[in-house]
């Protein structure tokens, strides 16, 4: 098969959809791979790399859409990306077309095969393709809070990991996911002392016995949340209900509460924010303050460690690409239903049942 993979085009992403590793992967097992000149860049891969690998390279994203028997991506399609699909060609990136009708009327218009990362799922009910971008948005959200709780940048001026005859930070972190606990991992880690809230006792049952003695867990009352937050150098918020906005936990008359030049770092901005006075920010202007409270809420965190996120991104999406090149897309997703559930659109049709639910369109 001829896998092609050209370079993101939305604004500030860096990352790429196939790595060196990946490309070497699939030209081994007797595939073409072609990625885009200077695709790899951002993410800090060479054409040299890619050349090294066995792949080659094309001037311009035009000459792989129209050459390529599947489209290897990142992000999802732009207008201009998607003018160049067609079908009997197949979409392997993160796509998110619940709430994006434009972007579903097109690839349908298109006839292509889509498969979208955000809806492969696995045996434990995951979503292995989401879950490395949890993980490196959880483990930075104490870096870039411990950064914002420096008194240049507004904060209160507070060490993680205290010193000797200084107490450490003091951390909450809202949901004890993949988010959470990868954050509260590197919080404890920095020194802080961490307590996690959630709502699933399963989830605090698996935390207490996984991590016992790291951090402190806490069921997530209203009253619990209400009381943590006084006394926290930094919130981080990490709940997730699949399919639906995140809910408001800390309100705006409850900042009042809390110490001045704390920090909120608000990662599930992305599902719109559990902090009532969150709003999104970009990496060039990450953080703003509302009553004495530094919020830092960046939408695309992984973004930041574009080379990291390749890395993690291409690990995972590594086998299911290969299966998809090795068997072509409709044994490879007869063969796994988990790949099954990535099919999100397949010539003219949409074939994903909660994106057919959210758009209200026929499935
Ligand atoms: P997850 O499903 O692994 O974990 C979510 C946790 O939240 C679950 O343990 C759940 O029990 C808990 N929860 C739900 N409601 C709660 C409540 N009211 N109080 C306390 N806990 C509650 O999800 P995840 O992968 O950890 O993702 C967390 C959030 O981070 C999501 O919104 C995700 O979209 C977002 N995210 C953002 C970025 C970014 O760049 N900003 C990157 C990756 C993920």
């Amino acid at each position: 098969m001829h896998i092609g993979c050209p370079t993101e085009i939305k604004p500030q992403e860096f990352r790429v959809g196939i790595t060196p590793a990946a490309a070497r992967e699939a030209v081994t097992h007797g595939h073409r791979v072609t990625l885009q000149s200077g695709a790899g860049i951002g993410a800090g891969f060479t054409d040299e790399d890619y050349l090294a690998a066995g792949a080659d390279i094309a001037a311009d994203a035009a000459e792989i859409f129209a050459s390529a028997d599947m489209i290897v991506k990142v992000k999802e399609p732009q207008a201009v990306e998607r003018a160049m699909l067609r079908e009997g060609q197949i979409l392997f990136t993160y796509l998110h077309l619940a709430p994006d009708r434009p972007q579903t009327d097109d690839l349908l218009k298109s006839g292509v095969t889509a498969i979208a990362y955000e809806t492969v799922t696995d045996r434990t009910g995951g979503l292995p393709l989401l879950a490395p971008m949890s993980e490196v948005a959880g483990r930075l959200a104490p870096q870039v809070g411990s950064w914002a709780l420096q008194k240049a940048n507004g904060g209160r001026g507070v060490l993680m990991g205290g010193v000797p005859g200084v107490g450490p930070a003091e951390v909450l972190v809202i949901g004890g996911g993949v988010v959470g606990t990868q954050a509260a991992r590197v919080a404890a880690g920095m020194g802080a002392d961490v307590t996690i809230l959630d709502r699933s006792l399963t989830r605090l049952r698996y935390l207490d016995d996984a991590y016992r003695g790291a951090f402190k867990t806490r069921y997530a009352s209203a009253d619990a949340t209400a009381q943590l937050i006084q006394t926290a150098d930094m919130v981080i918020g990490a709940v997730l209900i699949p399919g639906a906005a995140a809910p408001k936990l800390v309100t705006k008359a409850q900042l009042s509460t809390m110490k001045q030049g704390a920090v909120i770092v608000d990662v599930a901005i992305d599902q719109g924010g559990c902090f009532e006075t969150s709003k999104a920010t970009t990496h060039q202007d990450p953080i703003y303050e509302v009553d004495g409270i530094v919020h830092y809420c960046v939408a695309n965190m992984p973004g930041a460690v574009a080379r990291t996120s390749t890395l993690a991104l291409g690990n995972a999406t590594m086998p299911f690409m290969l299966a998809l090149a090795d068997k072509g897309w409709k044994q490879a997703c007869a063969d796994d239903p988990h790949l099954l559930e990535g099919l999100n659109t397949h010539a003219g049709k949409l074939t994903n049942y909660a994106v057919g639910v959210a758009l209200g369109m026929d499935v």
